[in-house]
């Protein structure tokens, strides 16, 4: 079969190493030349891949009976317009892969909370199943995640609302839909169209599956009910019929009528309510995919998160340090504040993407003790809270750490929760949150201008 991979991203480069090594004859475009892709095409060529730095030319479709798409390429351009006019199949890389894997299928999406849930989901099934593989839009490509898969593997899979606009067949024994908020507007003009493609995530299930949605957000609520597999809401609460709950800081799984333990909440490893309701679905799912609910407390209580989300990063003389560097909204940083009592020093900075300043004040009042602002948008921030809490301004983050460090006394919380993109000084945000991280260890080994001890 001749197939076209349109894009050549991680998920593009898997999606056509898997049909090389099945023997397809395969063509690969994008906009990029190859110098310029992420990745490095002369093992696929080698593999006999015919590459083309372009993605206008009709020519791009001769002889093509599948054209395997890329998330990051549009449904909308000319050349995908021209496949399906020519009755060309169009479908995306996790489609591709699901045709081709052995095994069963929790999938998880949502606006935010998806990685942590599927790293952790990964981790809960680990203790019960040998072969479990956890990525998708996370990590590892689907397509990568397949070769030598057998019926008794379980895939974890993370899923944007790109990948799902382009399923057609997929279908998770487990979906999971962790909230909807605003997002991705410039890909999505109506909000609709962005929950339409969120609630895909159920579209092919059956009787013998299971939806497990947000319960408290008619957007998720609206999506998973219409889902004909076994309907499983969770709530940060108490809540009737079927379901994840809370009462008495225990949660539990309601299935069938028959009521579970899933975890007692002082075992939750991750602060905020957010986490919590992320370990409500995680844990949901790892039950309905036969994980014995005793196992599940101790895998939860070993589950460190992921990096440069509210991560511990440090703790000396009673301060603690934590790196959120991947909240890069306003949005975000008000979750992080949610799992403060008090004490918190708040960080904000970078460059800004328009972030919603004056909606972290009351929040920041609530629980902060001084803010610390930085980069680029630091007058931005100085501004919002001018008049509303001690603030201090520096240049740069590698300035601002150790200020914001000496500033704490026991109790106290040191969070980098910035609010905004990291591109005036890194890289990336996980590069923001490294250099932090360094920089806070340098800067706790070296004495303290007070006396204290560091
Ligand atoms: P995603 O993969 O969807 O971007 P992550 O697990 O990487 O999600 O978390 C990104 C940020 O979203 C975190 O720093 C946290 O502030 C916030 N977050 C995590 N889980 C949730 C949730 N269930 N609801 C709302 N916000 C969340």
């Amino acid at each position: 079969m001749r197939v076209l991979v349109a894009g050549m991203g991680k998920s593009g480069y898997g999606a056509a190493r898997l049909a090389l090594a099945m023997g397809h004859d395969v063509r690969a475009c994008d906009s990029l030349s190859a110098e310029k892709l992420a990745v490095a095409l002369e093992p696929l060529e080698a593999m006999g891949l015919q590459f083309h730095p372009e993605t206008e030319s009709p020519l791009l479709l001769e002889g093509v009976e599948t054209v395997v798409l890329s998330p990051g390429f549009p449904r909308a351009s000319a050349l995908i317009r021209e496949a399906l006019k020519l009755g060309v199949p169009v479908i995306g890389e996790i489609e591709w892969a699901y045709r081709h894997a052995k095994g069963r299928i929790a999938a998880v999406t949502g606006s935010n909370g998806k990685s942590t849930t599927t790293t952790l989901l990964g981790e809960l099934l680990s203790s019960h199943y040998k072969d479990v593989r956890a990525g998708g839009n996370l990590g590892v490509a689907f397509s990568d995640m397949i070769e030598g898969s057998t019926d008794e593997t379980w895939f974890v899979l993370e899923l944007s609302s790109f990948q799902l606009e382009s399923i057609e067949r997929f279908r998770p024994d487990i979906a999971i839909l962790l909230n909807i908020t605003p997002d991705h507007q410039d890909r999505y003009p109506r909000y609709e169209e962005y929950q339409e493609a969120k609630g895909r995530i159920f579209k092919n299930q059956t009787a013998s599956d299971f939806a497990i949605y947000k319960w408290d957000d008619p957007l998720s609520e609206r999506q998973g009910k219409r889902a004909a597999s076994r309907l499983l809401p969770f709530f940060n609460g108490l809540m009737e019929g079927d379901g994840a709950f809370v009462s008495e800081k225990k949660a539990w799984l309601r299935l069938g009528g028959k009521k579970e333990l899933l975890f007692g909440l002082q075992a939750l490893p991750l602060p905020g309510a957010h986490n919590l309701e992320n370990a409500l679905a995680a844990c949901a799912a790892a039950c309905c995919a036969g994980v014995p609910a005793e196992l599940l407390e101790p895998a939860l209580k070993a589950f460190k998160g992921l990096p440069h989300r509210l991560e511990k990063v440090a703790s000396f003389n009673g301060v603690s340090v934590y790196n959120d560097s991947k909240a890069t909204n306003s949005d975000a940083v008000l979750k992080a504040l949610s799992a403060f009592e008090a004490g918190v020093i708040l960080m904000l900075g970078g460059k800004d993407k328009g972030a919603d300043w004056m909606s972290l004040v009351p929040e920041a009042r609530r629980c902060c003790k001084a803010i610390v602002a930085f980069g680029k948008a630091r007058h931005r921030v100085e501004s919002a809270f001018a008049g509303q809490l001690p603030l201090y301004s520096f240049a740069t983050l590698m300035e601002a750490t150790p200020e914001a460090l000496e500033m704490a006394e026991p109790g106290d919380s040191v969070l980098l929760s910035p609010a905004c993109a990291s591109f005036d000084e890194f890289k990336n945000f996980e590069d923001r949150g490294d250099k932090f991280r360094e920089w806070v260890k340098a800067a706790i080994q070296r004495p303290r201008r007070d006396g204290r001890e560091g």
